[in-house]
């Protein structure tokens, strides 16, 4: 029996949109694909290993509630976070929590507020806020041999720039993704996924609540394969007709 520990960042603070519905959608698909899950919740003032975890989870947060993580993240559980992605542990960080990874975000009305820099990346404020639904195409999945389209929603006021070595989540086709203007969304590192969409994510994208539960597995066991096949009637139902919604603009 394969078994996962997951660790949720911050829970109390970094948590917009429903966020957490990415853990409960990973718990959900690991159980359906017959593995155990555990959730440990870490946040402020709590010691953080990350050898204890297999899939390392931060969720979106405003600006307000960035700066009271600042100091916090930046000591102890900011060097675990750095080994953690050169030891290829599977991270999933949306909105606030994908920005903090990067090394500062200059808020719209003009704080520095300096970030982990843990990926080669930074975020620069915007008085006008990118807000509204998103799909992009992600091309390391694929779906009936195209690049998977993966849905979210968006509500941002960061414009996020990616450095050396960092490769974006996917290319934009409706919204506005890392900065509005180069056409990207997101951001991957080792295994390191990055995306501005809440949603909740996972639940609406099952292939890549698969995708990551197959990167944890395959860094903890060496005799996992591939996960099994499940009946994805409902959700590629609701998937493809939203994103058919989306594309059409109605
Ligand atoms: N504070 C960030 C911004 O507005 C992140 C917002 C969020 O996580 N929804 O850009």
């Amino acid at each position: 029996m394969y078994d996962l520990n997951i660790c949720h960042l911050y829970p109390d603070l970094l948590n917009t949109y429903g966020d957490r519905g990415n853990i409960l959608a990973l718990q959900r698909r690991a159980q359906w694909h017959g593995i155990n899950t555990q959730v440990t919740n870490i946040t402020i003032g709590d010691s953080f290993d990350s050898s204890e975890y297999d899939i390392i989870f931060l969720g979106g947060g405003q600006d307000y509630e960035q700066e009271i993580i600042q100091a916090d993240v930046l000591n102890q559980k900011g060097s675990e976070i750095k080994s953690a992605i050169d030891n290829m542990k599977v991270f999933l960080c949306i909105c606030g929590g994908y920005q903090l990874m990067g090394k500062y975000y200059k808020t719209w009305d003009g704080k520095d507020i300096e970030f982990l820099g843990a990926l080669d990346l930074w975020t620069v404020g915007g008085k006008e806020r990118m807000i509204g639904n998103i799909v992009f195409e992600s091309d390391f999945i694929s779906e009936d041999g195209k690049p998977l389209k993966i849905v979210g929603f968006e509500n941002h006021s960061g414009r996020t720039y990616l450095g050396e070595g960092i490769r974006p989540l996917g290319k934009v086709l409706s919204g506005s993704g890392n900065n509005g203007t180069d056409g990207y969304e997101g951001a991957v590192y080792n295994n390191v996924y990055c995306s501005y969409s809440h949603g909740s994510l996972l639940p609406k994208n099952p292939q890549l609540t698969d995708h990551l539960l197959t990167l944890a597995l395959k860094q903890k066991y060496t005799d996992f394969d591939t996960l099994g096949q499940l009946d994805d009637t409902f959700e590629t139902a609701a998937r493809s007709s939203v994103i058919e919604r989306i594309l059409k603009n109605i």
